[in-house]
């Protein structure tokens, strides 16, 4: 998939404020300094895509990108934030914990994990509390660059052998680096795919004015159309 525009939507402080569920939204998230904006860049293939998440003030807001008239990237606020007062902290949270609760047109979850580290409490528990909830999610290990491949192997094992007791399947994992421009197209397919599943439901085609040539599915469908409380990609990788 190309990525022909990426247009900012908008940076709501609380579900209500969130844009109409009229696309699927695909959400990333992962603890401060996980290398998010970098990858949200090179995803995007724009230099400051994520330069609005931080920004003072815009940091723990929901952030939202409408990409290719089709889709929306959402940069959710990144958790572990040890020098955040509790009350703050606690407000950040219950938006981003409704977001991924609540949010109907939530295809998936993309989950960063720093691929130089050994797991994480926080990362664990990030998963377990996605998985208790039943929201979409795939691991996208970062900066794999950064330490030798056999120390990422080790780390991503180790992760995986840590969440394994709660799944049947594990959920797809995935490694990027943004300085080395690893991962893009293997994000981006994810993104692909999940997208003609959401489009495959019922509903009017979009109007041919309203994707380009590179839009990923011919038969793209609105999502709006789908019944309410429903997820657009029920494929959980679980
Ligand atoms: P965020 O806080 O999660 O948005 O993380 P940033 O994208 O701002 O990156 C945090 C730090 O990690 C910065 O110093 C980046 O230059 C660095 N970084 C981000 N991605 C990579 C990567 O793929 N490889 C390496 N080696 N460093 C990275």
């Amino acid at each position: 998939m190309n990525i022909s525009s990426a247009i900012f939507d908008r940076s709501a402080p609380d579900l209500d404020s969130c844009p109409d569920e009229s696309l699927p939204e695909f959400a990333f998230i992962g603890r401060s300094n996980v290398g998010k904006s970098s990858l949200l860049n090179m995803l995007s293939g724009r230099k400051d895509l994520a330069r609005v998440s931080t920004t003072p003030g815009h940091t723990k807001l929901i952030n939202f990108f409408t990409m290719n008239k089709t889709w929306r990237l959402v940069d959710l606020p990144g958790y572990g934030f040890a020098q955040v007062a509790r009350k703050d902290r606690s407000k950040f949270n219950r938006a981003v914990a409704e977001y991924l609760k609540l949010r109907t047109s939530l295809c998936c979850v993309f989950a960063l994990i720093d691929s130089g580290l050994p797991p994480q409490k926080l990362d664990i528990e990030f998963v377990e509390w996605l998985i208790s909830n039943s929201v979409p999610f795939v691991l996208v290990f970062t900066k794999i660059d950064a330490v030798a491949p056999a120390t990422v192997q080790k780390n991503i094992e180790a992760f995986k052998e840590c969440i394994s007791p709660w799944f049947e399947k594990l959920p797809e994992i995935h490694t990027c680096s943004a300085t080395m421009k690893h991962g893009r197209t293997e994000l981006l397919t994810v993104i692909e795919k999940a997208l003609i599943e959401a489009y495959a439901e019922s509903g009017p085609l979009l109007d041919a004015s309203e994707t380009s040539a590179e839009d990923p599915p011919a038969a793209v469908r609105k999502v709006s159309n789908r019944p309410q409380g429903k997820r657009p990609n029920p494929a959980r990788p679980w």
